[in-house]
C-alpha cells in the first residue's frame, strides 16, 4: 500500500494548487484523478479565465472607481445569505474573507505565478435594478491571458516538477469511491482503477474497473469539484423556488463533473449544505463541435438582444441579457405557461452579434488562449462578427436570420416542434421597443441600460452596440438564437472552516479531512450564497485550495 503525507482528490485547480501548497511546503502528495493524464487542470482547462479584482489597475484605467466596501454591499446583496445560524455560518465568513483577498492580496498572488491580465475588465452580472440588490455596480470580470488555461498552468506546471522530484505522485485512472477512516480520523482512499483511455482532454472517458487500490495518508484533501455533468443530481437538487427543471438542458462541464466526490466525503462523516443552490446559465447554446456529452456553450451576451421566452413574449426586467442569471432562470422556469418549454429567444440584429456575443470558454476564445496581444489586437479591434461566434452562425443548430420579422417568425418556429410565436406579436414588441431608441433617455428599463452600459469605456469600446433600432435599416439582418439552460456550477457543497477542513454535522472538524474548491461551495459550503458575481469560481478555487493546502501542510506531525 502506498502511503504519502497528503492524498489530494482530484487534479482541477483546487486540487492543484492545494498540491503546490503541499509541496512547497516539504509535504509529499498523491494526487488522486479518475481521468487521464490529459485532462489535468480539470474545469479551469476549458474556462473563460475571468477573474473578480477589486480596486485594480486594470479598472482604474478605465476610471471605474471600486472599492472594498462597495464589493462586499454587492457581495451581501447577491449572495442574499438567509442560513446564518446554520449552513450559511460558515460561508458568510468565507465570503468576507474572499472579497478581502480579492481587494487586496489576489492581483499580487496571480502575478507571483505568473498569470496576467488582459485590459479590458467585463461588467458581468449587472444584477436586479437596485443599489441593494444583486449584482456588480461596476465592472470586476478581468480575463486572464492564456483563458482560464493561463490561470492552471503554473500549478499544473508545479505539480510536474514536484513529481520529476519525486515529491508528488500522480495516480491517473483511479476514482476514489471511498474515504478510509482510522478512529475517526481520514487516514486514506479506497478506490477503483480505471482501464487505460486514451480519449483527448474533455471527451468521456470509460468506466471500466481494471484493479481496486487503497492508498494511505496523513491527510486526504477533497477537490473533487461540482454535480453540473450529473443532469440526475441537478434535477434531484433543484429548489421549487426555481421551478421545474426544463425538460432537456445543455451541459457546460465535462461528464467527470459527476458529483460523486461531494457524497463520497458526507459518506466519511462531513456536513454537505446549501445542495439546493446552482448557478446555471439561460443563455446555453448547443456546441456544434461538441467535446463531451450535450456539450453546450454559454453565450457572454452584451446588453442590447431583445429577450423572448418561449411564447414570444419579451422578458420582464430585471431578466436582460447579462443582468441577472437566477432571476431570469426562476422566470423561464417558474411562469407556469413555460414549464414545458426548455428555451427562449434573443432577438438582434447583425451589428449586436458583432459587437455583443462573446463565447465562455478557452475553446472559443483561441485569440486570448494563444496569449498573443497582436492577435488579440488583430481580432478584436477588426470589426465584424468574431470568428466563433460566426461559426455557431453558420453551423450551430441554433441560430437563424433573416430580413423581416415575419421571416424570421418562422425561422424562429421551424426549429421548435410546433410554431409557438406570433410574427405580429414579435414584431409589436419590437417596434415599441425601437420606439424607445430616438432619444437619449428613455422609459424602457433595458435601453436605459444599454445607455448605461455605454457610459462606461470598456463597454462603448468592446461590448455595447451604439444603440439603435433593430428595424433600422443597414443594421445587418435580423438575428434570433434560440438559447437553453445549461447546466453550470454548484454553488453549495462541503461545509469547511476557514483553514477548508471539512466539518461535521456536528460543527465539529472531521480530523484529516479538507476539502475545497467546487466541491467545498467554493468555500465554507456556498461562499456565493444563491447568486455569483462571476468570475469567482476560479479565484474560489485558488483561495480555498490556498488555505487547504497550507494548513494540511502544517498538520502533518
Ligand atoms: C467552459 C467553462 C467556463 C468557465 N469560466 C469561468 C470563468 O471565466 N471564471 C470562473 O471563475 N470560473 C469559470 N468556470 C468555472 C470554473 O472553471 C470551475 O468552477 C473550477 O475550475 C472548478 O475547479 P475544481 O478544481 O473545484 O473542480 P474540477 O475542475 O471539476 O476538478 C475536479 C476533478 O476531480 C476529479 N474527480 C471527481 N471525482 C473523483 C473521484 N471520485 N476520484 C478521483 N477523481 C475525481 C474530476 O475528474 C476532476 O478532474 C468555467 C467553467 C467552465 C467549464
Amino acid at each position: 500500500m502506498d502511503k504519502c503525507d497528503v492524498i489530494v482528490v482530484g487534479a482541477g485547480l483546487a486540487g492543484l494548487v492545494a498540491a503546490h501548497e503541499l509541496t512547497s511546503r516539504g509535504r509529499s502528495v498523491t494526487l488522486v484523478e479518475q481521468e487521464s493524464e490529459a485532462n489535468l487542470g480539470g474545469q479551469a482547462w476549458w474556462s473563460f479565465g475571468g477573474l473578480f479584482l477589486v480596486g485594480s489597475p486594470e479598472q482604474r484605467r478605465l476610471r471605474v472607481r471600486d472599492s472594498l466596501e462597495l464589493a462586499w454591499s454587492d457581495w451581501q446583496g447577491s449572495a442574499q445569505f438567509d442560513r446564518l445560524s446554520d449552513q450559511d455560518s460558515w460561508a458568510v465568513r468565507w465570503a468576507r474573507a474572499y472579497v478581502e483577498f480579492a481587494a487586496t492580496e489576489k492581483r499580487s498572488y496571480l502575478a507571483g505565478h505568473g498569470i496576467t491580465l488582459t485590459p479590458t475588465v467585463g461588467w458581468a452580472e449587472r444584477g436586479d435594478l437596485r443599489a441593494g440588490g444583486h449584482g456588480n455596480s461596476v465592472p470586476r470580470f478581468h480575463v486572464a491571458w492564456g483563458c482560464g488555461t493561463g490561470v492552471v498552468a503554473p500549478f499544473a506546471a508545479s505539480a510536474r516538477r514536484a513529481a520529476a522530484e519525486g515529491r508528488l505522485t500522480f495516480r491517473f485512472r483511479h476514482r476514489v469511491d471511498e474515504i478510509v477512516l482510522a478512529g475517526g480520523a481520514a487516514a486514506g482512499v479506497r478506490g477503483t482503477v480505471l482501464a487505460p483511455d486514451a480519449a483527448p482532454r474533455g471527451v468521456a472517458s470509460n468506466r471500466d474497473a481494471a484493479g481496486e487500490f487503497t492508498l494511505e495518508a496523513q491527510a486526504v484533501v477533497v477537490t473533487t469539484g461540482g454535480i453540473g455533468g450529473n443532469h440526475d443530481l441537478v434535477r434531484q437538487y433543484w429548489p421549487p423556488s426555481l421551478g421545474t427543471p426544463p425538460p432537456t438542458m445543455v451541459t457546460g462541464v465535462p461528464a467527470y463533473v459527476d458529483g460523486r466526490g461531494i457524497d463520497i466525503a458526507a459518506a466519511a462523516g462531513a456536513r454537505v449544505v446549501n445542495r439546493d443552490r446552482m448557478w446555471h446559465y439561460t443563455e446555453g447554446l448547443h456546441n456544434w463541435d461538441p467535446v463531451w456529452p450535450g456539450h453546450g456553450i454559454r453565450i457572454l451576451p452584451g446588453p442590447s438582444s431583445v429577450w423572448l421566452d418561449a411564447l414570444g413574449r419579451r422578458l420582464p426586467a430585471p431578466c436582460f441579457p447579462g443582468y441577472d442569471t437566477i432571476s431570469t432562470l426562476r422566470y423561464l422556469r417558474a411562469t407556469p405557461d413555460l414549464a414545458p418549454y426548455d428555451h427562449s429567444w434573443l432577438v438582434l440584429t447583425e451589428r449586436i452579434l458583432a459587437k455583443e456575443f462573446a463565447l465562455s470558454g478557452s475553446e472559443q476564445n483561441p485569440d486570448i488562449t494563444s496569449g498573443s496581444k497582436a492577435q488579440v489586437l488583430r481580432t478584436r479591434l477588426a470589426g465584424g462578427v468574431p470568428g466563433p461566434v460566426e461559426a455557431f452562425r453558420r453551423q450551430g443548430a441554433d441560430f437563424v436570420e433573416a430580413a423581416t420579422i415575419e421571416e424570421l417568425t418562422e425561422r424562429m418556429n421551424a426549429l421548435t416542434k410546433e410554431p409557438l410565436l406570433d410574427a405580429a406579436l414579435v414584431r409589436a414588441q419590437v417596434e415599441a421597443r425601437d420606439a424607445q431608441i430616438a432619444n437619449r433617455y428613455s422609459k424602457d428599463a433595458q435601453v436605459q441600460g444599454i445607455r448605461n452600459s455605454r457610459a462606461f469605456l470598456g463597454d462603448r469600446l468592446t461590448r455595447t452596440a451604439r444603440p439603435h433600432r433593430l428595424l433600422e435599416p443597414g443594421s445587418g439582418p435580423l438575428i434570433g438564437v434560440k438559447v437553453h439552460v445549461l447546466t453550470r456550477k454548484t454553488l453549495g457543497g462541503i461545509q469547511t472552516d476557514l483553514d477548508s477542513r471539512a466539518l461535521g454535522p456536528d460543527g465539529q472538524p472531521v480530523p484529516g479531512l479538507y476539502a475545497a474548491g467546487e466541491a467545498a461551495g467554493f468555500g465554507g459550503g456556498g461562499v456565493h450564497g444563491y447568486n455569483a458575481l462571476e468570475g469567482t469560481f476560479l479565484g474560489g478555487c485558488l483561495f480555498s485550495g490556498r488555505a487547504a493546502g497550507r494548513a494540511a501542510a502544517g498538520s502533518i506531525a
